[in-house]
């Protein structure tokens, strides 16, 4: 499988060269050169496969030429070996129509453990084959870089740099990164938001002072590889309740486009989905733009759903870039004035492409905490706030009855114990596999946020690619 830009001017890589680029040079993002589609019988024959093996056999088209289906189902052997549920991402009924895919079972208690659990491996795996060292540079607001650190953590040949906006993320998420300290981890936390952080990252990738030196990798959802791993789920989740026999819904918290565009690729190829329900908290660019086209930046608005504070939705550029016909240079074009004007119109194609097999909706506070005191007082679940949005937009969506619709729990309530507290006067219990987190040292470098003090750091710590 060859991967092309979304602004169709870098040079199209296979799998493995993709996943090690995260950007494309041309600042675009990558995407498979075509949809591979499973048929009704081929999606009917993966019913009942433990979860390692339907991955494998769901990710097998995206991979070929970099990796055999037996090497990537060691890989994901290994991967989903280490979390917490056998089931891996298990499904659990909430009422007569809605379910609940609790993503949260991995090593740092957020759906992002499921693709990076995988990439991590991806990485070494690649890497060992060219003997190339790896300098990963990530922006969080939390929740990829506790996945990513962990994923990580003591491989060789890659170093992680990871920046948090300092006081702006969750004691649980800080510790989660800065207790961890392998010698190629690298926690910094920034003076700014989790923008300033993302914006600086970018520019790392265009600056060719660092790419000349460094092989600068990503783990962000601009990676292809954390989408693909996503896939799986909704195909996991679907098989359960009668696919591909029966159609299946799913409403999926989103902040930058990612878990609900790898539903848009099942739905590609070739799984029955019924709707994507794309639900915001009051950071709602998503929901405007789907609702009436308008994709225009507001000030980002702190939730009690941090990792969908979120005002530019990087991925949402995949979606638009197929839905305009694959015309990467006038997709260029229509990205290029966003970025001057922090304003675009989806053009007539994307809007009506779009409305075919999404709907979204919005979450304000109010009704992220009605959304946490239902689950818990009609179904006896504690629920993250993230997960509220999507428990909120299901129960609001007027979905036909008689299809299931599964939300996707993004996070475990303990990682937002506060919040959850709050609205159901209940705490949640942190696991067991979080440990002594509380009682470990933490190690961290504060630097204000301007871009050449942070360069500087990364030049002077990185390993050169070699
Ligand atoms: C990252 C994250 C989201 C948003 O996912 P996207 O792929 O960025 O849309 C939602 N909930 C939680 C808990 C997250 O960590």
């Amino acid at each position: 499988m060859d991967y092309i830009s979304t602004r169709g001017r870098a040079p199209a890589l296979d799998f493995a060269g993709a996943t090690l680029a995260g950007l494309a040079s041309d600042g675009g993002l990558y995407v498979p050169r075509e949809w591979p589609r499973f048929s009704a019988d081929e999606i009917a024959a993966m019913a009942g496969l433990p979860y390692a093996q339907l991955a494998a056999k769901v990710m097998a088209p995206f991979v070929a030429g970099s990796l055999t289906e037996e090497r990537l189902f060691e890989l994901t052997t290994e991967a989903y070996g280490r979390f917490a549920h056998k089931a891996v991402t298990p499904l659990v009924q909430l009422d007569e129509q809605n379910w609940l895919l609790e993503l949260f079972h991995g090593p740092t208690l957020a759906f992002k453990d499921v693709a990076l659990q995988l990439l991590g491996l991806l990485f070494e795996e690649f890497l060992g084959r060219t003997g190339q060292n790896l300098t990963i540079v990530g922006a969080t607001s939390g929740d990829t870089g506790s996945a990513a650190i962990d994923a990580v953590a003591g491989r060789d040949r890659i170093d992680i740099f990871m920046l948090h906006p300092h006081g702006r993320v969750s004691d649980v998420q800080r510790r989660q990164m800065t207790t961890v300290l392998a010698p190629n981890v690298h926690n910094i936390a920034i003076d700014g938001s989790f923008d300033d952080a993302q914006a600086m990252v970018k520019r790392m990738f265009n600056d060719s002072a660092m790419t000349d030196r460094f092989a600068i990798g990503a783990v962000n959802s601009i990676n292809w590889a954390r989408l693909m791993a996503q896939v799986v789920y909704y195909f996991a989740a679907a098989l359960q309740l009668g696919a591909p026999h029966r159609k299946v819904a799913f409403s999926v918290p989103t902040g930058n486009f990612g878990d609900v565009f790898a539903g848009y690729v099942a739905a590609q190829m070739g799984l029955p989905i019924e709707r994507l329900i794309v639900a915001t908290n009051v950071n709602d660019i998503l929901h405007r733009a789907l609702s009436n086209g308008d994709y225009s930046q507001g000030e980002v608005t702190p939730t009690a759903a941090p990792s969908m504070d979120i005002q530019v939705s990087s991925n949402f550029e995949r979606l638009l870039f197929d839905l305009g016909g694959r015309d990467g240079l006038a997709l260029a074009e229509q990205m290029a004035g966003f970025e001057a004007t922090k304003a675009m119109q989806l053009t007539n194609a994307q809007r009506e492409g779009a409305a075919a097999l999404f709907s979204s909706s919005r979450t304000d506070a109010a009704e992220m905490s009605a959304a946490i005191r239902w689950g818990w007082e009609n179904c006896g679940q504690l629920i993250d706030p993230h997960t509220a949005c999507g428990i909120h937009a299901a129960r609001t969506s007027g979905i036909d009855p008689a299809v299931p619709v599964v939300t996707l729990a993004t996070a475990h309530p303990a990682k937002f114990r506060e919040a959850v507290e709050r609205a159901t006067g209940h705490r949640p219990s942190m696991p067991s596999r979080v440990g002594d987190l509380f009682e470990r040292e933490e190690r961290c470098t504060e630097l204000p946020g301007d871009y050449d003090g942070i360069a500087e750091y990364v030049a002077t710590h990185a390993v050169p690619k070699g």
